[in-house]
């Protein structure tokens, strides 16, 4: 296929499209063998790494070469897509949804302003609105923007919300969130031309929750400092243990204080979809806005996040703009042009990749992967429990468990020997290549996480990690 032009014909390109094809289900196939990390080999790595950095060259290649040349790219990475991984917040990524991708950068639609391609405007908004309100149970009328990802709905968000309450004048916006809230909503501040010490870190109770009679005493004194709070996040699922904020108590607070109130649901929104996902995150519907990422608990492939907010008129107030080279732009029909509702004016038609797999598989089938992964979560902690050396202090919200070795006593010295053997155990668990897990920090204590999110992890996989953490905690 050498001295190939930049349109091939039709046998070329079925010929083309059948070796990517071949290549990705022999991957998806070979997910539950492949190691969880194969990013060790540190000489072989450096050199793959040095390969890559080559600039292209000026003669055509040959694709089955490249293809050769990128399996041994695929190789050398964290194993994302697969059963074991259940480090940060993972994301498998559906077959299906790949497919929907490969379908709309192949008719490559502008899917910013509707009169170009309404009907698949449509179809974008169709997700739009169901995650608002069937998801969410946000209200008629509500609706959103598809991104890139959850740190990008945030920014819209408090870009929304600043525009709503503080219009020009940005001095003394004041927001509130806790130690356990996600950084992006502090670096969306920032962005958002917010002072960081206007980033408030309100205490946490016992469970990790956001106390809101602290958070009111904040906004008091803080008002009464001459500061305007304007905006309050709540996390439905923290990225370290999945915590759920007390959601309906920041809405009255939000409701009586008149702030805008975000809800962070980019880890756990999507199991609303399951009866216990949804007395969860009850409350999740009282938001002026809420950042949801379908890369995560909806499956998808990484690139997909979603802000969804009660009145989009006010994503427009902050977002729209427009040039004199968009003066024979048509009539929207009542859709919305999305280039009006974020910083993003070309934008494809990101809605197929959600739309196909809903369609295709039905709700149901993402409503029981999730309640999977909640029984998953459960049966983990209890296993986990069982274990005398392990500390597994809160019951899971969600799907994500965090544990530590637990100390002789309640010293200083006996939490720092603690840690010290949580990292060393977190070490011996991640040298098995069935799995990989990541640690963070809470209550100031070395914790590891075990996050099951991905449509590909069943209890298998969760069973031969318990027994291996079971094993490598007796051998400390
Ligand atoms: C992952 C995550 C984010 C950030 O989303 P990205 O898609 O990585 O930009 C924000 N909040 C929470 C709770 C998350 O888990």
């Amino acid at each position: 296929m050498n001295e190939m032009f930049l349109e091939p014909d039709r046998a070329a390109m079925s010929e083309m499209g059948g070796l990517v094809l071949d290549r990705v289900i022999d991957f998806i196939e070979g997910l539950p063998d492949r190691p969880t990390d194969n990013t060790t080999g540190a000489a072989v790595t450096a050199d793959l790494v040095e390969s890559f950095l080559a600039a292209p060259p000026e003669q055509p290649g040959d694709l089955k070469e490249l293809l050769d040349r990128l399996d041994g790219a695929v190789g050398c990475a964290y194993e994302t897509a697969g059963p074991g991984y259940l480090a940060y917040v993972p994301g498998g990524g559906l077959y299906s949804s790949a497919l929907a991708e490969f379908y709309a950068r192949g008719i490559n639609r502008y899917g910013s302003l509707a009169f170009a391609a309404p009907a698949l405007t449509a179809l974008e908004e169709s997700v739009l609105r169901w995650m608002a309100q069937e998801v969410c149970g946000l209200p008629q009328g509500s609706a959103g923007l598809l991104t890139t990802g959850g740190s990008m709905a945030t920014f819209s968000a408090v870009v929304a919300a600043r525009q709503e309450h503080l219009g020009e004048e940005l001095d003394g916006g004041t927001l509130y969130v806790t130690q356990y809230t996600h950084h992006s909503v502090a670096k969306a501040a920032r962005l958002a031309g917010l002072k960081a010490r206007h980033v408030r870190t309100v205490p946490c109770d016992q469970d990790l929750r956001m106390d809101p009679g602290a958070a009111a005493a904040m906004i008091d004194a803080d008002r009464r400092a001459g500061l305007r709070p304007f905006l309050i996040v709540g996390s439905a699922g923290t990225t370290d243990t999945g915590t759920v904020d007390p959601l309906p108590a920041l809405a009255d607070l939000a409701e009586r204080e008149d702030l805008w109130f975000h809800v962070d649901a980019a880890y756990g929104g999507f199991f609303r979809l399951t009866e216990r996902g949804r007395r969860q995150l009850e409350g999740t519907e009282r938001a002026d806005s809420v950042t949801l990422d379908p890369h995560k608990t909806l499956f998808l492939p990484f690139g997909t996040g979603a802000l969804v907010v009660r009145d989009p008129a006010k994503l427009y107030a902050a977002h729209e703009g427009t040039g004199d080279y968009l003066q024979d732009i048509g009539t929207s029909g009542g859709l919305p042009n999305y280039a009006h509702m974020g910083p993003e004016l070309t934008h494809e038609v990101r809605g197929l990749r959600a739309w196909l797999p809903l369609h295709l598989h039905g709700v149901s089938a993402f409503r029981k992967a999730l309640d999977e992964k909640l029984d998953l979560a459960e049966h983990t902690h209890t296993a986990l429990s069982r274990i005398p050396a392990l500390e597994v202090p809160r019951r899971p919200d969600l799907s994500t468990v965090a544990f530590r070795v637990r100390p002789r006593d309640h010293s200083t010295h006996a939490a720092t020997e603690a840690d010290t053997a949580t990292r060393k155990l977190l070490k011996r668990i991640n040298n098995d290549p069935r799995l990989l897990l990541s640690s963070t920090l809470i209550d100031n204590r070395q914790t590891i996480r075990i996050c099951i999110v991905t449509h590909r992890t069943h209890a298998n996989r969760i069973n031969d990690i318990l027994d291996l953490i079971a094993h490598q905690t007796e051998q400390l």
